[in-house]
């Protein structure tokens, strides 16, 4: 049998998709910049995908900047309110601990341009809180910047409410939004978001396209200087056939959101459920607050490498949290933001399924994981003196 499970770091292209971007290669070639009908028929169909990424998240055509992706939306998003913030004298940045490197690696950037940078916690619950974030409020604050869904551990965030405190306190609110997009509803409005990162290849589109969105008003810096495209804030001639698949892979995504969580939400708590047998194991993450797709486990005495390399053996792609940890030796940043030790985040598992997964995968993703780390337990050194009372059990 061969499974997926690693949707969290990228999804296969819907077949919608991937007919919007055959098409526009194809037939709709010209430059969107160009006076003449190709160049203009680009165009319509690059206007076209804007407006119905904006639809989906409640926004307005004119509120969506197209980007190469999650990271640099990301990166857009901080630079432009740090640079209005500076003007206005204000140079102080709120985040999380857990955030994705496309955030925290940003805001050290900006810590060395001067800028001031406080990290709300994120409790064992994998969850900021709300009344910590008032309270980190200061005057001289530029924006809140706090991630949707977090794609380690797959928790979603009270971003409402998070929301609703920087209204209050006038600060712009941004949202990495790259896991929660086409999987979770979105309303920039109702949630008070100002800005709101996306990647279409977390959710059936290609990779190399994503957008920001930002609110009427919100001045944006430009990352790429060149050209006048995209209202002057991202130059460099427009991904068209991008942006159309990825507004195809959207609003598919949109359509069936609420019958995929259905099926995919059953079978993540069947996959809970079955890992949850393996002793000296825990889920990390609340268990209803998370993604529908997000399964994230630690099993106390393993390496999360070996167990990989050997579940790839059977046929399983998975990972042990976030592809860019991977080839590194240090243990996710996520775990231990949410209070893992090393030895125990070292042995984490993250499996993600998708919208065709079926109850038949489900379990054999189960036995194997099971198989797999009672076998490498059988020769691990820490597991023996785990189990001599050498060392004690923490899980
Ligand atoms: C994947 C991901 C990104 C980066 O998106 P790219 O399109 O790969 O640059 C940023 N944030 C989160 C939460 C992600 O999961």
């Amino acid at each position: 049998m061969k499974i997926y499970a690693d949707n969290a770091a990228t999804t296969k292209m819907s077949p919608a998709a991937v007919a919007a971007m055959v098409e526009c290669l194809e037939k709709e070639y010209g430059n969107p910049s160009s006076l003449y009908a190709l160049g203009q028929q680009a165009r319509e169909r690059l206007e076209k995908a804007r407006g119905e990424v904006a639809a989906v998240i409640g926004a307005e055509p004119e509120e969506i900047t197209f980007t190469s992706g999650g990271s640099e939306a990301d990166n857009q998003a901080l630079r432009s309110a740090a640079a209005l913030g500076k003007k206005a004298g204000k140079t102080h940045l709120i985040s999380s601990a857990f955030e994705h490197h496309a955030i925290l690696h940003t805001l050290a950037a900006l810590e060395k341009e001067g800028f001031t940078v406080t990290l709300l916690p994120v409790h064992e619950d994998g969850l900021v809180r709300p009344e910590e974030l008032e309270a980190a409020i200061r005057e001289d604050t530029c924006l809140v910047s706090v991630m949707y869904a977090n794609n380690e551990i797959g928790t979603v965030q009270p971003i409402e409410a998070l929301g609703a405190i920087c209204r209050k306190r006038g600060v712009p609110f941004h949202t990495d939004a790259v896991q929660a997009t086409g999987h979770l509803p979105i309303d920039v409005k109702a949630q008070n978001i100002d800005m709101l990162s996306a990647s279409a290849h977390k959710f059936h589109g290609p990779k190399g396209v994503g957008f920001l969105y930002a609110r009427r008003g919100l001045r944006l810096t430009n990352l790429i200087e060149g050209g006048a495209q995209e209202r002057g804030k991202r130059a460099g001639t427009e991904n068209v056939a991008g942006a159309a698949a990825m507004a195809a892979a959207l609003k598919e995504s949109a359509a069936a959101m609420e019958k995929n969580a259905a099926h995919m939400s059953v079978l993540r708590d069947r996959l809970i459920e079955g890992l949850k047998e393996i002793p000296h194991s825990a889920l990390n993450g609340d268990a209803r607050k998370r993604l529908p797709g997000n399964v994230n486990f630690c099993f106390e005495g393993i390496e999360g490498e070996s167990l990989l390399l050997l579940l790839d053996d059977r046929g399983i792609s998975a990972s042990s949290g976030s592809a860019c940890t991977s080839g590194s030796l240090d243990p996710s940043h996520v775990l231990l933001a949410i209070g893992r030790v090393h030895d125990v985040a070292h042995g984490s598992l993250r499996l993600t399924i998708g919208e065709d997964s079926t109850e038949e995968e489900i379990d054999y993703l189960i036995r194997n994981v099971r198989e797999v780390v009672e076998y490498l337990r059988g020769f691990s050194p820490i597991w023996r003196d785990l189990m001599s009372g050498k060392k004690e059990f923490i899980l």
